[in-house]
């Protein structure tokens, strides 16, 4: 690892005028960065500390939502009496991932910004990754790529985005409240992450030096029937294959509003409107959630090891959709 600064940031404009000075890199639990560091991968000048910013509350808005800081822990967030009530997808979406160490230590602000798992990315010891150094290829093309995009790649890059987190945030219309050198600003989810077209090493739209400060979540509908899938290699400490964040919002036994998201297999969480019409207007019989297990996975472009990710894919919403309709018959953690 390479020497750095170090500074200890007391207020937002304390954080975003260090970033500034600096050009370094907000620390906040550090599972992620550090790691990058570590191997090589990242090599920001300073480090501005951002946990001591009181960013750590989780507190009801006058809209009946909730407003979530940047630096809440994922457990604290999971553990949340409001978001196990409210938002049980997200509680359990957060569960579904990592350990519990990484999760006492991981906050919300620092999961949207995980990079992704592309090994060729993790390990500087291969060169080509167009996201790690631009225009030298892409060395999933023709190497290992069995965890890599169905969606939204490019010819520049095809890895996914590993946050759980973020896939139920997608359903939940998540806003991302930002601070910057330039003042607030607010971006739905659905605009926060970016996909990699011809610039892959962008993963988000944050300008340089804009601090996440809060995420919050408007009233759901979905508190009743929601689900989060998570299918992987290993039933622990892994990251999805491919995983299903649904929610359903059931009125006389029909289905009057849907949201499916898919983990795992593009380079931001990707919500399926093609899913959600399949469910609208239906009664949650089986093969209307096979149906929007289909729909979920149309348009999809293997590569050439994970075309196994396609059935997977339909499986995991319709098996989400089941549970979350109380049809499965798994427990929430
Ligand atoms: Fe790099 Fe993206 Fe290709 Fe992985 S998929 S090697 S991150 S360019």
């Amino acid at each position: 690892m390479k020497t750095f600064d170090f500074r200890r940031a007391v207020s937002v404009d304390d954080a975003i005028r260090s970033v500034v000075e600096t050009g370094g890199s907000y620390l906040a639990g550090g599972t992620n960065l550090v790691d990058l560091m570590k191997n090589g991968v990242l090599q920001p000048s300073a480090l501005v500390d951002v946990r001591r910013l009181g960013l750590t509350s989780v507190v009801s808005t006058d809209t009946g939502g909730v407003r979530i800081g940047a630096g809440v822990t994922n457990s604290a967030l999971a553990n949340h009496p409001l978001i196990r009530r409210q938002y049980p997808v997200l509680s359990h979406a957060i569960l579904s991932g990592a350990t519990t160490q990484l999760r006492n230590m991981a906050t919300v602000g620092g999961n949207l910004l995980q990079r992704t798992r592309c090994p060729y990315f993790m390990q500087t010891e291969f060169d080509r990754c167009n996201k790690r150094m631009a225009g030298s290829g892409c060395a999933a093309f023709d190497g290992f790529n069995r965890e890599h995009a169905l969606f939204g790649g490019s010819e520049q890059c095809v890895a996914t985005n590993p946050s759980d987190m973020a896939v139920a945030l997608a359903i939940l219309d998540a806003v991302v409240h930002v601070q910057g050198p330039d003042g607030a600003r607010s971006i739905p989810i659905a605009d926060f992450f970016t996909l990699p077209g011809d610039a892959p090493d962008r993963e988000n739209c944050l300008e340089p030096a804009e601090l996440i400060t809060a995420v919050e979540l408007p009233p759901s509908a979905f508190a009743a029937h929601s689900w989060y899938l998570k299918l992987r290699d290993r039933h622990s400490y892994a990251f999805a294959l491919v995983s299903a964040a649904v929610g359903v919002e059931l009125i006389d036994g029909v289905i009057v509003s849907a949201a499916v998201a898919l983990g795992g297999v593009a380079p931001r969480p990707w919500r399926v409107p093609a899913a959600e019409a399949a469910l609208i207007g239906r009664r949650p019989e089986d093969a209307v959630l096979r149906r929007a297990g289909e729909q979920a996975m149309a348009g999809a472009r293997p590569l050439s090891q994970n075309a196994f990710k396609v059935q997977l894919g339909r499986s995991a919403v319709h098996r989400a959709l089941a549970r979350a309709l109380g049809t499965g018959g798994e427990a929430r953690p």
